[in-house]
């Protein structure tokens, strides 16, 4: 994978403020304000700074938390974890391994009924959702939308 490296003036450039706080400040946006909290949609959700797929529609689940989560990353070795003990608690801080921008934190072990009792949850202005069948890297959905569009 190769690394996206940015100085922090080329990321303020190139991110709106609320994207530079939340992906470059490791901030948090407010809950139930996300564009992806309840979306359903098919798709990959990539990184919005470097573009990296991170998640799958597949793995996303209803959570009521808040903020769009999800039972596991697209690939282990899509993110880095790290530890974070601000807030006077220990979490597990969520980073693109890309680019090591901020996705949020995961958690495991609190009841879900999700294969991997995790939640992962991401804030929604990290993410940019690409629908399936649209996206150069969405092998077999291409075919089969081009099929479908040759049948009508
Ligand atoms: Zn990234």
């Amino acid at each position: 994978m190769d690394k996206v490296s940015r100085t922090d003036a080329e990321w303020r450039e190139r991110l709106s403020p609320e994207e530079y706080r939340v992906l470059r400040k490791a901030g948090t946006e407010a809950p139930w304000t996300g564009e992806y909290t309840d979306t359903k949609v098919e798709g990959v959700y990539r990184c919005r700074a470097c573009g990296a797929e991170l998640f799958r529609s597949d793995a996303k689940f209803d959570s009521h938390c808040g903020w769009p989560s999800f039972y596991k990353p697209a690939a282990g070795d899509a993110v880095v974890l790290l530890e974070d003990r601000s807030l006077g608690a220990v979490r597990t801080e969520v980073r693109c391994a890309r680019c090591d921008s901020h996705l949020g934190h995961v958690f495991e072990g609190e009841g879900y009924a999700v294969p991997t009792d995790q939640r992962w949850c991401i804030n929604s202005v990290s993410l940019s959702l690409e629908p399936a069948g649209q996206g150069p890297h969405d092998d077999g959905k291409i075919i089969a939308s081009e099929r479908n569009t040759a049948n009508q």
